[in-house]
């Protein structure tokens, strides 16, 4: 089950618990069961699982609850903790500082995507202003080096390998000794890996990370491995102190649970994940916004700050005040396909929104949600001033639909389907009403007053 079923199967399981008249333990026991069910398919170990079932119960007892407390609310805050602890080791990993040199060395198994992730890093760090370099201490597999050199050179980064050198350990030492003395302050270290764990491969990565005395030990995790990822994590976590982990290929169909469980096993926070194969497919991973986005909650923090990247400044105001309104008439859903057809960046800030994002705009699917949208606008091209501008869902009645349907060559059918995609997104954006316009660095008030 890849991530986003995952969330789908726990919203509508609190979906369906706040459709109960009454929540009882019966209610509640069904809920939680649902859950259960929807994370052990995503991968998630089965003692975490449990012991997030355990700790809900504790919390949320319903017979200390008081008639009148938002039972449901409760609940899915629960959830919503309970699974933000297991992502969240509740310390932060080693924050290497600009302009002072840090070690930072990658390992994980051969195909994990560890070599592509270690020039990503470098890459969003160079962005930043940094000064990285690329070292390549993989002599197990051929070919590696000329990986990282022609990863390195696509992005103007330094670095350093050799063709003829078979010892690991002196490589690596002498990259790092290299690069100190040119002032790179963000020293990557690429590790070998193996096809499997085996005895080979830790003894070499405790020989490195001894010559190179690593600030920073990065784990790097392909998301598709599944229910191994728990053992796999902790077996290379017992040979070196790995201190943050990077979920690669979360762009493909994998089930995501083993992600969590990694987590819990190396008691590291994931602090990056690979959203595909190009050197910019990387996200930095923050988990409460992660695990909102998860439960359909929308990412709220990380939506205000792309409206203010990305959205022209002038028009900022327009597009806030709309949204505070939180009236979404069909009007405004035209305007917005309009500009996720022609601005592009601009359809990155919708795509932040659950509605927007998963149904509609599939990733790897976009010339399909391209071709709906304009079918979409064509219907509404046929549409009346009074029906565009109306929040009234009552309004569009048989004929009506019938009349539009007969104007722009499609369906009724058709129509019904749009209309259906305009309630959908009506009721997400319903959501932002009484949005205050933040500032930039007031998102995460926001980001925890959306959420509660
Ligand atoms: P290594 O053996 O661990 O160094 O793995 P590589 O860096 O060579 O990556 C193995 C394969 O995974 C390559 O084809 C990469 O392009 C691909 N890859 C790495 N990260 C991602 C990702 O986040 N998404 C996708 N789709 N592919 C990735």
């Amino acid at each position: 089950m890849v991530l986003a079923q995952l969330g789908g199967s726990i919203s509508r399981a609190l979906q369906q618990m706040s459709n109960a008249t009454v929540i009882d333990e019966k209610v509640l026991n069904e809920c939680l069961n649902e859950i259960t069910r929807a994370l052990l398919q995503s991968d998630v170990q089965f003692k975490l699982v449990r012991d997030m079932q355990t700790n809900i119960k504790k919390i949320v007892n319903l017979d200390d609850l008081a008639a009148g407390h938002n039972k449901r609310r409760i609940i899915q805050q629960a959830i919503f903790n309970e699974l933000c602890k297991i992502l969240d080791p509740g310390k932060p990993s080693f924050t290497p500082k600009k302009g002072k040199a840090s070690v930072i060395m990658f390992v994980g198994l051969q195909g994990s995507g560890k070599t592509t992730t270690c020039t990503k890093y470098a890459f969003y760090h160079q962005k930043k202003g940094w000064k990285p370099a690329l070292v390549c201490a993989d002599t197990f597999r051929a070919g590696a080096f000329d990986q990282l050199k022609q990863n390195a050179t696509k992005a103007k980064i330094p670095f350093y390998g050799s063709y003829m050198e078979s010892d690991p350990v002196r490589i690596a030492a002498e990259g790092v000794e290299r690069f100190k003395k040119e002032n790179c302050d963000l020293i990557i270290v690429d590790t070998s890996g193996r096809h499997k764990q085996e005895t080979a491969l830790f003894e070499e990565m405790r020989q490195v990370a001894e010559a190179t005395k690593p600030d920073l030990v990065i784990f790097v995790m392909d998301s598709s491995i599944g229910q191994a990822a728990f053992d796999q994590a902790q077996a290379f976590k017992k040979s070196v102190s790995v201190g943050a982990v990077i979920v690669t290929k979360m762009d493909g169909h994998a089930k995501g649970g083993g992600a969590l469980s990694a987590v819990a096993a190396t008691k590291s926070p994931v602090i990056f994940i690979g959203t595909g194969e190009h050197m910019d497919e990387f996200e930095v991973f923050d988990v409460k916004p992660f695990v909102s986005r998860l439960l359909g909650m929308g990412d709220w923090s990380g939506f205000m700050d792309k409206i203010h990247e990305v959205v022209p400044m002038d028009q900022q105001p327009e597009l806030l005040q709309k949204l505070s309104e939180g009236n979404f008439t069909l009007r405004i859903m035209y305007e917005q396909f309009q500009n996720i057809l022609k601005m592009g960046p601009i359809g990155q800030v919708f795509s932040m929104l659950p509605g927007f994002s998963a149904e509609l705009m599939p990733k790897g699917r976009e010339k399909e949600s391209q071709a709906k949208i304009k079918r979409y606008m064509t219907m509404m091209d046929s549409m009346t001033n009074e029906e565009l501008d109306s929040s009234n869902p009552k309004l569009m009645n048989e004929s009506r639909m019938m009349r539009i349907a007969r104007g722009s060559g499609r369906a009724v059918r058709e129509v019904m389907e749009m209309l259906e995609e305009y309630k959908r997104l009506a009721k997400i954006w319903s959501k932002m009403k009484g949005l205050k316009i933040p500032k930039k660095g007031e998102m995460s008030a926001l980001s925890r007053n959306m959420n509660a």
